[in-house]
């Protein structure tokens, strides 16, 4: 053959052709068919197969929080490779699994102490469904209401799709989702009619949880509540005698300005489900973490009452490793001074951006800022301005996906300020471009 390298061959026989074989997420095959090809990922920047630079404004779907192809992650990975890569996880453990459900229950408040492994935010999702439905059923009470948030996203699979927004995404899987009670979004930092409604559900005596994404509700366009009001409804649930889930799949490694955003709170959740950032935004894994009363409602002689629940990559050495590096670049002041300078420029561009007639709502909390365009329509993920706000990002050199007609940054923590700058002067050529 006439090929140099392997790399060459490779190159010549499967990325030339066209098209590819990939059906990727979220995506009609048939129209979107821009997709970048990514060669190589280095701190903030993605580079395409002909070398332009893009900044990873929404971290790679929030997972990316120290910068891409972390040299501390890698070893780590590498490291642990060579060591042990991956085993069974019934009937067996290895010191990476220990060494990380021992700092996840040390960084976490007091009482959340029992991690259960899975691979990813929806599969941490069911896995805290499971352990709030068996739990009542280990105990013999028989309470089968879940409430959640309209407008919440828990994942993509039938137990996270039955919580979460009904509507043009799950059209088709309606018909086979389980009834849940749903209390409305709050509008703004006053509106405290969510609380008449979870009086009146609770009060019914049958409600087994309640789910929320703690302080900012992602997919439904960066929505954000506040501390106040999300303790007043945990303070009902707790009176009520029911289990709190936080979903930090997406508020969780810092996105809130504090590790988690339940460190804002004076109450505390039983369950937590953790994923996205947690190995960095090298590999799969995500984490339930349980409470010892939800933990303690599964001993039994009995084999029955135990969670008979996992899966075949349960507990992945890699991904353990991956996540103990992580953890150890959060110990850092480093990381915490850039996630600090993120939260400061931020607010400053939001003070900014605010006065643009274009605009209608700006939203921050920590490192997250929503931009809200105004628009004629009604708000919705097919909305023309998403598409067009994608793309002249891309020429741009910035990889971000609007989420409708917002426009939100999640940035890794290393971007520098420079690089946020660039990006805001994009954003506010974008409005320019708009108005006219
Ligand atoms: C992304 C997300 C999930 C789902 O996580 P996956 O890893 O994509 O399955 C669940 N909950 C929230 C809040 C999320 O943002």
């Amino acid at each position: 053959r006439s090929f140099k390298t392997k790399e060459q061959f490779i190159f010549k026989k499967y990325l030339m052709k066209k098209p590819d074989n990939i059906w990727h997420p979220f995506t009609q095959m048939k129209t979107d068919t821009n997709t970048l090809l990514i060669t190589k990922t280095k701190g903030v920047s993605l580079f395409d197969d002909l070398g332009k630079e893009y900044i990873d404004a929404n971290s790679s779907w929030w997972v990316n929080v120290h910068g891409h192809s972390h040299p501390y992650i890698g070893k780590a990975i590498n490291d642990q490779f060579n060591t042990l890569d991956h085993v069974i996880f019934a009937g067996v453990k290895h010191p990476k699994a220990i060494e990380l459900s021992r700092r996840i229950s040390d960084i976490l408040p007091e009482k959340l102490e029992k991690v259960f492994f899975s691979d990813d935010g929806s599969t941490s999702v069911e896995v805290a469904l499971k352990m709030v439905i068996q739990f009542h059923h280990n105990n013999n009470v028989d309470k089968k209401r879940i409430v959640a948030l309209s407008g919440a996203y828990h994942g993509d699979t039938f137990g996270a799709m039955s919580l979460g927004e009904r509507g043009y995404f799950n059209e088709p899987f309606e018909p086979y989702f389980f009834d849940i009670e749903c209390l409305d979004f709050p509008k703004n930092e006053t509106d405290n009619h969510f609380i008449e409604q979870a009086k009146e559900i609770f009060a019914k005596g049958d409600v087994c949880a309640l789910i929320v994404e703690p302080l900012v509700q992602g997919s439904s366009g960066m929505r954000m509540y506040s501390v106040e009001q999300l303790e007043s409804l945990m303070k009902l649930a707790k009176k009520h005698e029911i289990l709190i889930i936080f979903d930090e799949v997406m508020t969780g490694w810092g996105r809130t300005g504090k590790l988690f955003a339940l460190d804002h709170l004076n109450i505390h959740p039983d369950i937590v489900c953790l994923s996205k950032g947690l190995t960095g935004g090298t590999l799969p894994l995500g984490l339930t973490v349980a409470s010892e009363k939800i933990y303690n409602a599964f001993l039994s002689d009995d084999k029955k009452k135990a969670l008979l629940h996992g899966h075949s990559f349960t507990g992945n050495a890699l991904a353990c490793a991956a996540a103990c590096a992580s953890l150890d670049l959060f110990e850092e002041k480093q990381t915490w001074d850039n996630v600090k300078n993120i939260v400061y420029k931020h607010h400053l561009f939001k003070e900014e951006v605010q006065k643009d007639e274009m605009v209608s709502k700006v939203r921050q909390t920590g490192t997250i800022l929503a931009i809200e365009i105004k628009i004629e329509q009604e708000s919705g993920y097919f909305v023309g301005i998403r598409d067009l706000a994608y793309d002249f990002f891309i020429e741009n050199g910035i990889l971000l996906r609007p989420l409708g007609n917002v426009i939100f940054i999640n940035p890794p923590y290393c971007i520098s300020s420079d690089q946020l700058d660039y990006i805001y002067s994009k954003i506010q050529l974008f409005l320019d471009k708009i108005r006219n």
